[in-house]
């Protein structure tokens, strides 16, 4: 039963106060990622959830570790959306607004053909502007995003209302 394994999963997460910097509550999924089964779980989770996806993108950098897993059990390929200045040739180039200052997202050329219906995973949904900027990136291209889908997200800070008509899944609210 898959309640019982998201259970587990959850207990996996470990929480750490004040970091990265005081009063935000961080969640650590390292340990959901090094138990075996519990990747598993998520993996196969996120891979129903992606459905009839032909891609899955994977959002720097804990994104990837989920995308790579989720696309091999969906049985389509992955892409990373990464930070700024990692790729040698760029295809779209998103910045956002963080708490202090922005970040910038970008999308390698060639990787992704109008049209690709697209499933975009990400550790946790905070307050949704990382999600946002990924799934622009890929309308830019014209793919189309079929949904977004964390591991956790954090409602009370309503990332998902970022994300407009994109559905939103995630296996853990917390
Ligand atoms: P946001 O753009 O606020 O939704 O932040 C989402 C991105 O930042 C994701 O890539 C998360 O990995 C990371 N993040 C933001 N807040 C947290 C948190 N409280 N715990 C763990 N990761 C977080």
């Amino acid at each position: 039963d898959s309640g019982i394994d998201l259970d587990r999963v959850a207990g996996l997460i470990r929480s750490v106060p004040d970091y990265p910097t005081p009063g935000v509550l961080f969640r650590d999924i390292t340990p959901v990622l090094a138990d075996g089964e519990a990747f598993a779980v998520v993996a196969t989770e996120l891979a129903a959830l992606a459905g009839e996806a032909d891609l899955v993108v994977g959002v720097e950098a804990r994104g990837f570790l989920l995308g790579g897993a989720v696309a091999l059990v969906a049985g389509v390929g992955t892409v990373p959306v990464r930070k700024a200045g990692k790729l040698p040739v760029v295809a779209a180039t998103r910045t956002y607004d963080l708490e202090y200052g922005t970040a910038t997202l970008e999308l390698a050329a060639d990787t992704v053909a109008p049209g690709t219906r697209v499933y975009v995973v990400d550790d946790v949904l905070a307050t949704g502007g990382t999600a946002a900027a990924a799934c622009a990136l890929l309308t830019d291209v014209g793919a189309e995003v079929v949904g977004f889908g964390a591991l956790l997200e954090l409602p009370a800070l309503g990332g998902r209302s970022k994300l407009g008509d994109v559905r939103v899944d995630a296996l853990l609210n917390g």
